[in-house]
């Protein structure tokens, strides 16, 4: 029913932000939406305490009711298995601890610093490396503008700036693009590069007051995306990676290898050409983070090593990721070569 409360509402808050109020944080509320049994649901929730559950509505529409075993719901239900301790399952798996150089600040690699924009993220995906993360204190509020500045001037060499998080869409467009502008005004920055799953979990997050703000950087910009599975690529998230592209963003894709989720060549052939489909390139695809509770995602790695092969084999050069591994204390993410056949 239209009242006039209800316009002054859509009005005044985005419609990003009122479904983002709407996402399903409570187990049991998403079984019944799915048409799935909420019977064992103890288990469930025990798994969800130190990192419950999130996902966008826009997420969950896109998984097949009355299916346990769908790619998107196994990424973001909690599950009794990540209560299993595993010895080699750490809570930083890739030693952003030591890399953390400043609040909100995370340099590993040469040329480029990772900026902490918010520890928050519209969907909460279960082998998320950073959910052990200790993110207070650690996101680049307007006060740490001045200690990435610093940061950039003792450091000449840095050329590009990372956003991420968290996700740095989480962000509102206002607090977004006074970010975003204060560093198209540093000389020293080349590229501005964005790492978020918004556009997948909430396209409507790419706003028209987002896509102005893009679009007036004279700096070259990079939207690095984080999608898993095909059926994660409906025609909205379609339609926002189309906009993003005509703010001349170049984009591309990051995928984590996930046992039950996308670990066979069709799915992630399926995933490459779709992507294509809409506008972006394959860029990564990640060997697992060894991080604590998400042993029941790992893969063995001649499995991995098979699948890559057939991904090879199929699909042209541009659409195969680069299959990598983060190993802390090395200087780049180490690309994982297959065996040689000489
Ligand atoms: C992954 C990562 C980067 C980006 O590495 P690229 O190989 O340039 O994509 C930069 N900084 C940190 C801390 C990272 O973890
Ligand atoms: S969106 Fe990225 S940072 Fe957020 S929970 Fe998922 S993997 Fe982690």
């Amino acid at each position: 029913m239209i009242t006039m409360s209800n316009i002054e509402k859509t009005l005044s808050t985005p419609t990003w932000q009122t479904e983002l109020q709407t996402a399903f944080t409570n187990i049991s509320d998403l079984l019944t939406y799915l048409n799935l049994s909420t019977e064992a649901l103890g288990q469930y929730d025990k798994a969800a305490e130190g990192f419950p559950l999130l996902v966008t509505r826009s997420y969950a529409s896109r998984i097949q009711p009355a299916n346990w075993q769908d790619p998107l719901l196994r990424q973001v239900l909690p599950h009794p298995d990540e209560l299993v301790n595993q010895a080699d399952f750490i809570n930083d798996p890739v030693g952003d601890k030591e890399a953390n150089i400043a609040p909100g600040l995370l340099q590993k690699y040469q040329g480029r610093v990772l900026v902490i924009t918010t520890g928050a993220c519209a969907i909460h995906c279960r082998y998320c490396f950073r959910r052990e993360f200790q993110y207070s204190g650690n996101s680049a509020h307007q006060s740490q503008l001045e200690s990435i500045q610093q940061h950039l001037v003792k450091h000449p060499n840095i050329h590009e700036v990372i956003l991420s998080g968290g996700d740095p869409l989480m962000l509102s467009d206002t607090k977004f693009s006074a970010l975003f502008d204060f560093l198209t005004n540093l000389s020293q920055v080349k590229r501005i590069r964005l790492h978020t799953r918004l556009p997948v979990v909430l396209p409507s997050r790419i706003t028209p007051e987002l896509l102005t703000t893009l679009r007036a950087s004279h700096k070259k910009v990079i939207i690095v995306i984080h999608s898993n599975h095909p059926n994660e690529l409906s025609h909205d998230v379609a339609n926002s990676l189309l906009s993003l592209k005509n703010t001349g963003a170049t984009l591309l894709n990051q995928t984590v290898f996930l046992k039950g989720i996308n670990d066979d060549p069709k799915t992630l052939i399926e995933l490459s050409v779709r992507l294509f489909d809409c506008h972006t390139l394959p860029y990564y695809l990640h060997v697992l983070d060894k991080v604590t509770g998400s042993a029941h995602f790992d893969s063995k790695m001649h499995h991995i090593h098979h699948v890559y092969q057939q991904i090879q084999k199929e699909l042209p050069g541009y659409l195969v990721p680069k299959l990598v591994k983060e190993l802390p204390g090395e200087p780049n993410k180490t690309q994982l070569n297959l065996p040689s056949l000489a």
